[in-house]
């Protein structure tokens, strides 16, 4: 028995959701209060720049917890409010921010981030519209993807050399990259913006793109203004160690905001934004609220949809230095990352549907594991994958 009376949650998205379901879960039975600065309750994101935006009626949002079920594990949901202090036993899931353009006339690039965005970008996702997408990560990519379906004139613009440049492997790049180009969409990589204007995006070499629509994906920074006003440390998010708990005892912190230690990668401090991550977090948070001890280990995935494909990555990929290619089907393409000592690090997948997925989760069981698969095994995809997870 816990003797904890309630238990304060800030941000009401995915991991602030999730929280009060295993907080339930955990048999924890006294108050919970979840106070969310949107006017909704807590919704789906990945949503938003795919089903949502395409669909033919208003979209409603995917609810992670509705009235009634807040109603059923008694959570009191607080909603439209911005939580500006702290002096309770809590949990921050205050998310991320989409960055701003830093550059003059920054401020005429829309970003996407809630319900409210997507709805004002829907409107403007019209046949014959030009939209200039600045930005090739994923929110960017998934957008160009959305409109150029929806009949617009697409352009993505890219400061590196590539898309995808943080975490996605080239070859997986490169057949994004390829299917956009296919779809009609203008793919301008390696270029430099001067400044915005309301109606047009004025690149570094001198050229000007008129544009109906302009937006920006260039990343998210993680909400930290109430963990900073409230001095825990802040260390790219919200500083927690591998029980996701912050350099205050009382406070845990979950989701996009947080960074923690991954046991998992030498003790890393890694932050991630991705959707199960955040369930995966609050998920060890609120057990560990309740006097666990539970560690956040695991693999991290994340998914992509763009047109018929999907991409999916799993693990951490950077310290390898081989990687083995399986080309499960003409069209579908798994790259397992591999260590020095053959121990598989990442996987990363691109093909139609969910062509690449079980070999994606079958990876992410064997790197769950530590396996050290053979090469010649994860090359030929007459091999299933099922026989090197003991
Ligand atoms: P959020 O879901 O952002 O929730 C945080 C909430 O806290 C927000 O409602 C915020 O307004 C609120 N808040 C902030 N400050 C305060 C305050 N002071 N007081 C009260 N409330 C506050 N991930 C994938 O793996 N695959 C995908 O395909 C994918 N697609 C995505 C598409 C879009 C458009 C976006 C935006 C994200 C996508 N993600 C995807 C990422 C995934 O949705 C996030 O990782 C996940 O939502 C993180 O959950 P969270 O609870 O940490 O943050």
């Amino acid at each position: 028995m816990n003797t904890i009376s309630r238990i304060v949650i800030i941000g009401a998205g995915m991991a602030g959701a999730r929280a009060v379901i295993n907080l339930r879960a955990n048999n924890y039975e006294a108050a919970i209060t979840l106070v969310g600065d949107e006017a909704l309750m807590p919704y789906d994101r990945p949503p938003l720049s795919k089903a949502s935006i395409l669909a033919d009626a208003d979209p409603e949002p995917v609810w992670l917890l509705d009235e009634g079920i807040a109603q059923s594990l008694k959570a009191d949901v607080i909603k439209g409010v911005a939580a500006t202090a702290i002096d309770d036993k809590l949990l921050i899931a205050t998310g991320a921010k989409p960055r701003r353009l830093p550059i003059p006339g920054g401020e005429h690039a829309l970003l996407l981030r809630n319900q409210e965005d997507m709805i004002l970008l829907r409107q403007r996702f019209r046949p014959g519209k030009s939209v200039v997408i600045i930005g090739g990560g994923f929110i960017g990519l998934e957008l160009a993807s959305s409109a150029a379906k929806k009949g617009c004139s697409v352009t993505l613009i890219e400061a590196q050399p590539r898309i995808l440049m943080r975490g996605v492997p080239e070859p997986v790049a490169r057949i994004v990259h390829d299917r956009h180009v296919a779809a009609g969409v203008t793919m301008l990589t390696g270029t430099g913006i001067a400044h915005l204007t309301a109606d047009a995006v004025h690149l570094a070499d001198g050229r000007v793109l008129p544009a109906d629509t302009i937006i920006a994906g260039i990343g998210a920074a993680p909400e930290v203004t109430l963990a900073k006003e409230a001095g825990l440390v802040i260390d790219n998010g919200i500083a927690c160690d591998a029980q996701m708990q912050t350099s205050d005892p009382d406070i845990y912190a979950a989701g996009d905001c947080a960074s923690f230690i991954h046991g998992k990668y030498g003790n890393r401090r890694i932050r991630l934004e991705a959707w199960r991550s955040a369930q995966d977090q609050a998920a060890t948070a609120a057990e560990n609220m309740l006097g666990g001890a539970k560690q956040n280990v695991a693999v991290p995935w994340f998914w992509s949809d763009q047109y018929e494909l999907g991409l999916q990555i799993a693990g951490m990929a950077d310290g390898a230095t081989e990687t083995v290619a399986r080309q499960t089907t003409p069209d579908a393409l798994v790259l397992f990352h591999l260590a020095a000592d053959g121990t598989l690090l990442g996987a990363s997948g691109i093909g139609p549907g969910n062509a690449i997925s079980r070999d994606i989760k079958m990876a992410e069981m064997m790197m769950a594991k530590g396996v050290k698969p053979p090469k010649d095994v994860l090359a030929d995809p007459a091999q299933p994958l099922k026989s090197l997870i003991r």
